[in-house]
């Protein structure tokens, strides 16, 4: 396994862990999983969109549901208490994985964009007017430049723009006089999901806070892949997703800060949020569980806790070693090639994503070559169209890394797109 000696993972004991890793690709696709013509071994580098999860987060979820499955804070039955406590522990796991005072500032939503549209519809569109600003980046992904551009339209504030260098950096002269008095929202991606683009989040939160404006922290790449403590970030809010840190889909984070979330009205009314309702009028329960209207995602949240401490457990620093050593030796490798387009800032400080283009070969192209060969990358925009506009390209090819993946891996993508090169020639 070519990784060991440039990571302080042990990633051989690590890929034991996943089952998914062991399965072959390249059979027909009509049904799900491997089929006997299949003979290659899947080098799965889309992490970034979804990661894969150890056999500990699939145990516990169909551990919930062959021995506890009730819903949770409805019933005095047994089943229903441990469904509720296994539920309220999830939220206390994530709490300490970023930081959190507490539960009270965690609230489980569907996803990343489901959190971003909690605080843009919720707060955004009841509290800004036309005389208001929402600065965000060129580099946001759909999930967060899309809610607030709808917000903005709703509400007549201005949605303004921090550009991206052509060295792949945040410009922040342009960000000290973008956000100014009028600024009420600054939301920023943590790392781009495009560029590899690390954003200097804290100074940013500075920034909004001296204009008493909120800072939102788009964490969807940085969470799974690195420590992200609240306090040091500094912001008022953080969304990310279960699924992109080795947990299900269906589950997805917001934290924010104790004051800010009790000030806020809720987002989704119905059972569960309320403490007491009559015909004329109802109130809210506590915080988190305002927020979190109806049957919330029990067994993702139970699957996410069991994420979170597999995370815990390797450390997210080693977590972060891993990705930077993965990532450098991924970018070095394409591009000694010469013909083939990097985006993003060079060098070390990046997320663990690498989206590229081989000269004269449509990204679509090139992932399908890339997928006979067992490879899985992403092709196409990655939900930042308007930042592919302002690259001028179409679309772009993506492996992202995560703590399974190894150097042979990148070698099986190198010399993939090697393939593609000779194709196309
Ligand atoms: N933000 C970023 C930076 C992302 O990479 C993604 C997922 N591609 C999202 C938001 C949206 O995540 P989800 O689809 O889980 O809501």
């Amino acid at each position: 396994m070519g990784i060991q000696s440039l990571t302080p993972l042990d990633v051989a004991s690590i890929r034991a862990d996943f089952p998914i890793l062991t399965r072959t690709v390249g059979g027909p696709v009509d049904t799900p999983g491997p089929s006997p013509t299949a003979a290659t071994p899947l080098v799965y580098l889309d992490n970034a969109a979804t990661s894969q999860s150890p056999q500990s987060v699939i145990d516990a979820i169909s551990g919930y549901y062959e021995s506890y499955n009730a819903n949770v804070h409805r019933g005095i039955h047994q089943l229903s208490m441990e469904a509720s406590l296994a539920y309220e522990a999830a939220h206390d796991a994530v709490a300490s994985f970023i930081g959190a005072a507490g539960r009270e500032e965690v609230i489980f939503t569907k996803n990343t964009t489901e959190s971003m549209n909690l605080v843009a519809q919720g707060w955004g569109l009841r509290t800004l007017g036309p005389d208001d600003s929402v600065v965000v980046t060129a580099m946001e992904h759909h999930a967060s430049l899309v809610p607030w551009q709808q917000v903005c339209k709703r509400t007549g504030a201005e949605l303004r723009y921090i550009p991206v260098t052509d060295a792949g950096a945040l410009d922040m002269d342009a960000a000290r006089s973008l956000i100014d008095a009028s600024t009420a929202m600054v939301s920023v991606v943590h790392i781009s999901n495009t560029l590899g683009t690390i954003a200097p989040v804290a100074e940013l939160a500075e920034l909004a806070h001296a204009q008493d404006a909120y800072c939102f922290v788009d964490g969807a790449q940085s969470v799974p892949t690195r420590p992200v403590d609240v306090d040091r970030l500094g912001a008022d809010f953080l969304a990310f997703s279960g699924h992109k840190m080795l947990g299900p889909t269906g589950i997805g984070v917001l934290w924010g800060r104790e004051a800010v979330l009790e000030e806020m009205e809720p987002y989704l009314y119905g059972g569960e949020m309320i403490r007491r309702v009559t015909y004329e009028d109802s109130t809210w329960e506590e915080l988190p569980w305002k927020f979190e209207a109806g049957t919330p995602p029990i067994a993702e949240a139970i699957g996410l806790h069991a994420a979170v401490e597999y995370l815990e457990e390797l450390g997210m620093e080693r977590v972060r070693a891993h990705e930077d050593a993965l990532t450098a030796y991924a970018y070095d490798r394409l591009a000694d090639s010469g013909d083939i387009d990097i985006y993003g800032p060079s060098g070390q400080d990046r997320g663990g994503l690498v989206a590229f283009n081989l000269e004269g070969v449509h990204a679509h192209d090139l992932s399908s070559i890339l997928d006979d060969a067992g490879v899985a990358v992403r092709a196409g925009d990655h939900c930042t169209q308007p930042l592919h506009d302002a690259l001028e390209i179409p679309a772009s090819a993506r492996a992202s890394f995560y703590i399974y993946n190894t150097t042979d891996e990148v070698d099986a993508l190198v010399d993939a797109v090697g393939v593609a090169r000779e194709l196309f020639a």
